[in-house]
């Protein structure tokens, strides 16, 4: 071992460089296995989950490749990969998956320690949405669909790109001039604080 061997894979976009052996975390797999409950360990490359997953197209590593990357300690790749931000825990690759892993569990995992421990962010403007979501979950109990997207056209600085959907939805009054409320916000801030800030 010490020097970095390519392992071969069948599709380019499965592991786009050789697994670095010289820069193995070998803690990155029991971490995120502590966070999520699951073990990823299991994982045997079937490829079950990437065949069924909608967005795989759209990810720079298929959902087995981060397995095998976490698998291997490769912190930069899995960490800052592009899949991480794509993954919409759909659980369609879980319902497949016959080692009965719970996959976005370990994406979600994945996600918390990226940005915890300040890894770079492959897909900012989807945290960016991700954060305006929740922001509008926290203040209402429900999403406001017309003030999410201002607010996140706001936050990237990007008015145009796709107003012609956002004028699509307003002609079919699909978005909502003002929000509605859940009868107790007390208790949606409270479990707001105690998941994410407690
Ligand atoms: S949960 Fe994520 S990885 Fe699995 S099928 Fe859905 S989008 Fe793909
Ligand atoms: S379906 Fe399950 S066992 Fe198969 S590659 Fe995906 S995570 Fe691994």
């Amino acid at each position: 071992m010490g020097e970095t061997q390519p392992i071969k894979s069948s599709s380019a976009n499965e592991l786009k460089a050789p697994i670095n052996f010289n820069e193995q975390d070998l803690s990155l797999a029991a971490r995120i296995n502590a966070l999520s409950g699951e073990n990823l360990n299991l994982c045997l490359q079937c490829r079950m989950c990437r065949n069924g997953c909608h967005f795989s197209s759209a990810m720079d590593y298929q959902p087995h490749a981060i397995f095998r990357l976490l698998q291997y300690g490769q912190y930069k790749q899995a960490m800052e990969c592009s899949t991480l931000w794509l993954c919409v825990a759909c659980n369609t690759c879980s319902v497949q998956c016959p080692m009965g892993i719970d996959i976005p569990e370990i994406m979600d995992a994945v996600r918390l320690q990226a940005l915890e421990e300040g890894a770079v962010v492959a897909e900012p403007n989807i945290l960016e949405f991700h954060r305006t979501v929740m922001d509008s979950i926290e203040r209402y109990g429900r999403t406001h669909k017309l003030e999410i997207m201002l607010r996140y056209k706001s936050r990237v600085r990007d008015w145009f790109s796709d107003i012609d959907v956002g004028l699509k939805l307003m002609s079919k009054r699909k978005l909502d001039l003002r929000p509605s409320r859940v009868k107790d916000s007390k208790e949606v801030k409270r479990l707001f604080n105690q998941a994410w800030r407690g």
